[in-house]
């Protein structure tokens, strides 16, 4: 079920360095062609590997142009049909397209907080450095942040690489 380029519609990120799908894609996947010297499409991008794709739909909903697709499995997506996203600076626009060619389109709240701003405890307690070492440090309440039923970190047990 990876993704795929249409042609048709990138317009290779109007000649930049890194595309935003090559900037998006978690496993390096998307490829700039800038001479088609590889899938004969000149400042096309393309998926250099679709049997790695991860299918996250991250280039999908980066780039600009809603030029990439995925291919769905059948029974969520039936030939013919697509999935295709439109973001914008607090929601995402859906447009589900039908085999029969009925369009359907939702909107989908995607902030809490303006384009740009976070609020990383948002009404929760604020992190306090001093016990860390507690289980439900950040949220924990319970017994002073040790949560019922768990038992405190202990800091031989983390990874070290
Ligand atoms: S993000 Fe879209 S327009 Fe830009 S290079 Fe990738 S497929 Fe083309
Ligand atoms: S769906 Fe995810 S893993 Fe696949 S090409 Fe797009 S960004 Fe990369």
């Amino acid at each position: 079920m990876p993704t795929y380029v249409r042609t048709d519609k990138c317009d290779g990120c109007k000649g930049q360095d890194k595309t935003a799908c090559m900037y998006i894609c978690p496993h390096d996947l998307m490829k700039l062609d800038k001479d088609g010297s590889e899938t004969g499409h000149a400042m096309k991008a393309f998926n250099q590997e679709p049997e790695q794709c991860w299918e996250c739909y991250s280039c999908v909903k980066i780039c600009p142009q809603q030029a990439i697709e995925c291919r769905h499995y059948a029974d969520i997506v039936p030939l013919g049909g697509s999935v295709q996203p439109l973001r914008g600076s607090d929601s995402i626009m859906w447009t589900i397209k039908f085999r029969n060619g009925t369009l359907k389109r939702f909107k989908f709240p995607i902030r809490t907080t303006p384009e740009g701003s976070i609020e990383p405890y948002a009404g929760k307690p604020t992190a306090t450095m001093a016990t860390i070492n507690n289980i439900g440090f950040f949220t924990g309440t319970e017994n002073g942040g040790v949560t019922a039923g768990f038992r405190p970190g202990n800091r031989a047990e983390l990874i070290r690489l």
